[in-house]
């Protein structure tokens, strides 16, 4: 039986089509036009590059930009949540009932972390956050951080779940030894990209099912 299960937050503890991930990509794109002054035109293609070489913007802005990554973050994370989210009393019930340990593992900060699993009515479902600052801001796919994490938690891959809304995300973990979950909306997904998913999971209500064949 799995002991822990990681779970990403962004578009993974709510859907991605409530709009708040839009909310926040926008407001990357507004932090590389008005703050680092990349002009508009340019802001998309800078974006793409920095993701490629660097895992996320973030780390591109720092290497090319010099940007403090507090400041990106908190400009980033600065989301009316009011607007695009509500109590999830369903979920919170769900997660309350497995026995499994629960983490959030995140590309962003402990602060929206906590702010987003408060207006979901989740803050006492986990048993710890390991964020971007935890990690001294290096991202989810870096192989290295998932080893720090499961000696942070003094546990074995083998004995862990992970889910998460980016197939990227779930390769190291996968190659690590763990059960890994795609979650997401039904939609094509090319096959090369399926090599390291265990699961597909279309409604973390269908959580528990896979969590008992595993058990
Ligand atoms: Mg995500």
């Amino acid at each position: 039986m799995a002991k822990f299960i990681l779970f990403d937050l962004d578009n993974t503890l709510y859907p991605r089509n409530c709009g708040l991930f839009d909310h926040i990509d926008r407001l990357i794109n507004r932090y590389l036009e008005e703050v680092v002054k990349i002009p508009a035109a340019a802001v998309d293609g800078k974006r793409r590059a920095y993701m490629k070489a660097h895992g996320t913007t973030l780390n591109g802005l720092i290497v090319h930009h010099q940007v403090d990554p507090c400041d990106y973050l908190k400009f980033v994370h600065d989301v009316p949540l009011a607007d695009y989210l509500n109590p999830d009393p369903k979920l919170k019930t769900m997660l309350c009932e497995l026995e499994e340990e629960k983490y959030i593992f995140s590309n962003a900060s402990s602060k929206h972390c906590r702010r987003v699993l408060d207006f979901l009515g989740l803050e006492d479902c986990f048993k710890g956050i390991y964020d971007i600052n935890y990690f001294n801001f290096r991202p989810k796919p870096e192989i290295a951080i998932y080893r720090e994490l499961l000696e942070a938690i003094g546990a074995r891959a083998e004995s862990g779940v992970m889910i998460d809304d980016m197939e990227v995300n779930l390769r190291p973990a996968g190659a690590l030894g763990m059960t890994t979950i795609l979650y997401g909306p039904a939609r094509p997904t090319p096959s090369r990209l399926q090599t390291n998913v265990s699961y597909r999971l279309h409604s973390l209500t269908d959580l528990p099912a896979i969590l008992a064949e595993l058990r």
